[in-house]
């Protein structure tokens, strides 16, 4: 099986991806060639953070090099985007950070139509907001009002911050008034936390797309959860390597979900910190995963399913795949 030629040409979405945590490094080396003239530590394959603060302090440092205003949303976004256009990506929801608002005084509504205006011909992109668990400031409330009641382009809102971070008392009427505005609500949960946290996003947040999830694993009644609620688990196995959430790749979950049944998507979150690509991910699961190309298949399908999509868009898109599927059978990708 000439698995990488496979890959490629899976049609696949990517689900689970930081703007500024995609940001390619070519812009820091055009920049600044002499301070960043070779890939640093970070970005070496086999390095991983110590913590999420040394994970986030490295990706602001560099971020904020980079994004100052509108326009390099949009010239990094349009990066981005061919970039996953060249990897067979048809789909992407993709998320900014709601505290940059704050920190570079740009309207959001600015940055939102700049990335949504970045997005290529034949490459669906959808942009969520992603809004850190103690976020609702005196600077960003309002902004983070009008954007659930007001912005057109907003595909919806995302729960990022540390875990531990207890939801304050605007959060669950905040979700409440997105799903009312027919915002897609994620959350993420599970990821450093307790599986209590991907029930609280369930249950409280009214969430149906979790990002990360891996804490499942440990409760059965959370599984039973996941799977009452059709909840979908937008996963990122190597930021998940990466972060030590996972101290090897056996106890990686993801296989395991599959096999319960529980809706699962591939993604690679943060390409900037784990140097990752999407066709690294889907290689990553056969080689350390202990996966088969039927699983790939399914998490490419998953990822179309849950799509904010029209019908027939997903019906052209699971025809490929299908058709795809027929042509492995014949062996088209033995060797
Ligand atoms: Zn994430």
């Amino acid at each position: 099986m000439k698995n990488i030629e496979l890959i490629r040409a899976l049609p696949k979405p990517e689900t689970h991806l930081h703007l500024e945590g995609a940001l390619p490094w070519h812009f820091l080396n055009q920049k600044d060639p002499h301070r960043f003239g070779k890939e640093p530590f970070f970005r070496n394959n086999s390095f991983r953070y110590d913590s999420f603060s040394h994970f986030e302090s490295i990706l602001i440092e560099h971020a904020l090099e980079i994004f100052k205003s509108a326009e390099d949303y949009y010239h990094v976004a349009s990066s981005i985007f061919k970039n996953l256009k060249s990897q067979n990506v048809r789909y992407v929801e993709t998320s900014f950070h709601a505290g940059m608002i704050e920190f570079l005084r740009i309207p959001g509504k600015e940055i939102l139509e700049a990335i949504s205006s970045a997005s290529p011909d034949e490459l669906e992109v959808r942009v969520f907001m992603g809004i850190s668990r103690n976020a609702y400031t005196e600077y960003l409330s309002s902004e983070l009002d009008q954007a659930i009641e007001n912005w057109e382009n907003l595909a919806g809102i995302d729960l990022h911050g540390p875990e531990e971070l207890p939801f304050e008392s605007w959060t669950i009427p905040f979700w409440e008034k997105a799903k009312k505005n027919d915002r897609i609500l994620k959350a993420h949960a599970g990821e450093f936390g307790p599986s209590s946290n991907i029930d609280q996003a369930i249950t409280e947040l009214g969430v149906r797309r979790v990002q990360h999830g891996v804490a499942a694993r440990d409760s059965e009644a959370t599984l039973n959860l996941i799977k009452e609620n059709n909840v979908c688990l937008d996963m990122c196995p190597i930021s998940n390597y990466k972060l030590k959430v996972i101290n090897t790749w056996s106890e990686h979950p993801l296989k395991f979900f599959i096999e319960e049944g529980i809706c699962c998507t591939l993604s690679t979150d943060d390409p900037f910190s784990f140097n990752n690509t999407l066709e690294e991910e889907y290689l990553n699961c056969l080689e350390k995963l202990n996966m088969e190309p039927t699983d790939l298949i399914k998490l490419a399908k998953n990822g179309f399913e849950v799509a904010d999509l029209n019908l027939d868009k997903k019906k052209d898109l699971f025809a490929e795949i299908n058709k795809l599927v027929q042509e492995i059978d014949e062996g088209r990708f033995s060797e």
